[in-house]
């Protein structure tokens, strides 16, 4: 059973090379090279669409890598998970197996069987394997072969194959694109007296985090495409000439359950990059991710904080290095909010006050470089990039946290108010406000454009019934550079609704404005694949408190 991180990755590779599959050292680029309907690659299979789809060849029928992919847009997007649990990151490696039109199922479940529990002495008894239930809408019967696999083709318990819909058992790389039903392994890492208490089968796919799935085998048989009929896209599967395997085995997950944990974060893949990450806090009560002073829930934040900028940091390496840019639209755009969202829980969670991406870029490479020569040769041009880019967004932040605190706080206090108090609205209310003027009113007023009529009375009134006004949310936006959803979780850990509605609406006026003064055209052919790309004023830059700079984009 391999040890550490990189052993895992090699015994895996090695594995695949002994069944007659063509290794590729160290996957492809993040950033597809031809295929405009992705921002990042996803799984470990995109590169090889072409040859699912029949439109391509390779020179061999029988291949396995460790693919870098990001799920940060598009039909799989993780990132609201990412920080919060311990097993979705945004940059992963996803180990992959693939037979072009060669092997089928039987050989996918056995070699899987194979690996993990002949090989590696996973307990039998801690293994689920999902199958395909079926699916009418798609035209399709339960996936009764696999299960029968499942039986004879390995030493499963038989109370451990479990029949799952759809969204957990049918496989779509995108909304089109090669798909197919799928078997997923998933491993349960409870101590043995809460498993004699509630079964395994029970929480599978249910969102425990020590419950987690680990490899999906792919049955590729189908190509999608999407049609709109009387106002709904339906699906329809068109069969493909041949019939495919792929496979993806999320790396950090199998590394943590090598190494006897369930969290990713408590491997030799993280440690290091958590580590420097605390290093960089200038709390000392953070001395290490297992090693926080603090209440339950502040360690947890503290923890979330860090998961948070170790996750990102990777992400942002491998990026840039495979040719994305922090920029304005589409995967630039991406990169630019998952450093802003790094760099944010650096502030806000670890106390850091000043660039630290940057170092801790280092740190990436360190542990990294190795398996993956590219990110050493671009060290010195990451690094600067990062470096910049943090330093323009820090400028704002600051300015724009104490402007979102100084409105929270004002909310809470008046949210907190029985209005049917006449002493309360005659007297506290005023007094409240006026307070807030005094130590505020000069960095508030760059509310003064966003609120219809005057900006104080709007913020009392969405404070009367515990509402965040979507007019704040726009201009933390478009004045500090901060993304309408960090907003709306700032929000929500106060208490407080967002008006998105509101915030939506002052987009898109936003949007009429700049289209009308005719000075940039908008790239729309990718952006409109990750949600909060539409958030973004397309090519509206910061560059001052008052100013706004509609630059010509693409
Ligand atoms: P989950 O249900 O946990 O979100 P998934 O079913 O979306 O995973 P697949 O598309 O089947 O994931 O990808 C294959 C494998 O890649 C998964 O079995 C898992 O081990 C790993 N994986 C998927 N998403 C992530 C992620 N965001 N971070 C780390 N590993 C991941
Ligand atoms: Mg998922
Ligand atoms: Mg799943
Ligand atoms: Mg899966």
């Amino acid at each position: 059973r391999p040890q550490t991180a990189a052993e895992t990755r090699q015994a895996f590779l090695d594995f695949f090379r002994e069944k007659d599959h063509e290794i590729i050292p160290t996957g492809f680029p993040l950033v597809p090279q031809d295929d405009p309907t992705l921002l990042f690659i996803n799984a470990g299979m995109n590169p090889f669409k072409d040859v699912f789809l029949g439109t391509g060849t390779r020179p061999y029928s029988r291949a396995a890598d460790t693919q870098k992919c990001l799920r940060v847009s598009g039909k799989h997007n993780d990132l609201d998970e990412v920080g919060v649990d311990t097993y979705h990151h945004t940059f992963f490696e996803m180990l992959g197996n693939w037979s072009f039109g060669d092997y089928f199922k039987k050989e996918a479940i056995s070699w899987a069987w194979e690996l993990l529990v002949d090989r590696w002495g996973m307990d039998p008894s801690r293994l689920y394997a999902t199958v395909h239930e079926g699916d009418e809408a798609l035209g399709l019967e339960p996936d009764e072969e696999a299960a029968k696999l499942w039986e004879t083709e390995t030493t499963i318990p038989a109370a451990h194959i479990l029949y799952a819909p759809s969204k957990d058992n049918f496989w779509m790389m995108g909304d089109t694109g090669p798909c197919g039903p799928c078997s997923e392994i998933h491993v349960d890492m409870r101590p043995d007296e809460e498993r004699a208490h509630v079964a395994g089968q029970d929480l599978v796919n249910k969102d425990d985090p020590r419950v987690i799935e680990i490899w999906n085998l792919v049955f590729i048989q189908y190509n999608a495409s999407v049609e709109e009929a009387s106002g709904e896209t339906v699906t329809t599967l068109a069969p493909l000439a041949a019939k495919h395997v792929d496979t993806g085995m999320g790396f950090e997950r199998l590394t943590a359950v090598l190494q006897g944990s369930s969290s990713t974060y408590d491997t030799d893949i993280f440690a290091p990059i958590l580590q420097a990450a605390a290093d960089l806090s200038p709390e000392a009560g953070i001395r290490g991710y297992n090693d926080i002073d603090g209440t339950p829930e502040e360690v947890e934040r503290q923890r979330i904080a860090l998961r948070v900028v170790a996750d990102h940091v990777r992400t942002l390496v491998f990026a840039i290095t495979d040719g994305a840019q922090p920029g304005n639209t589409g995967r630039g755009y991406v990169i630019r909010r998952i450093l802003r969202r790094a760099v944010r829980y650096g502030y806000q969670g670890l106390g850091i006050r000043e660039p630290f991406l940057f170092k801790l870029a280092e740190s990436v490479i360190d542990t990294m470089g190795e398996a993956f020569p590219s990110i050493v040769e671009s060290r010195d041009f990451v690094t600067r990039v990062i470096r910049a880019e943090e330093e323009s967004f820090l400028r704002t932040l600051g300015t724009g946290i104490d402007m979102f605190e100084a409105v929270t706080d004002y909310i809470k206090t008046i949210a907190g108010y029985d209005l049917s108090n006449p002493a309360i609205v005659e007297e506290a209310i005023p007094d409240v406000t006026e307070n807030l003027l005094t130590n505020w009113g000069s960095s508030l007023r760059v509310l003064e454009h966003s609120f219809e009529g005057d900006y104080v009375s709007g913020i009392l009134e969405a404070a009367k019934v515990s509402r965040f006004p979507g007019e704040v949310t726009f201009v933390l936006h478009d004045t500090y550079g901060f993304p309408s959803d960090l907003t709306a979780v700032m929000a929500r850990e106060h208490g407080l609704e967002v008006d998105e509605a509101r915030f939506e609406e002052l987009m898109q006026e936003q949007k009429d404005r700049a289209r009308a003064a005719g000075s940039f055209k908008q790239d729309n052919s990718q952006v409109d694949t990750w949600d909060a790309v539409h958030d973004t004023p397309e090519a509206v830059e910061f560059v001052g408190y008052d100013e706004l700079s509609v630059e010509d984009a693409k």
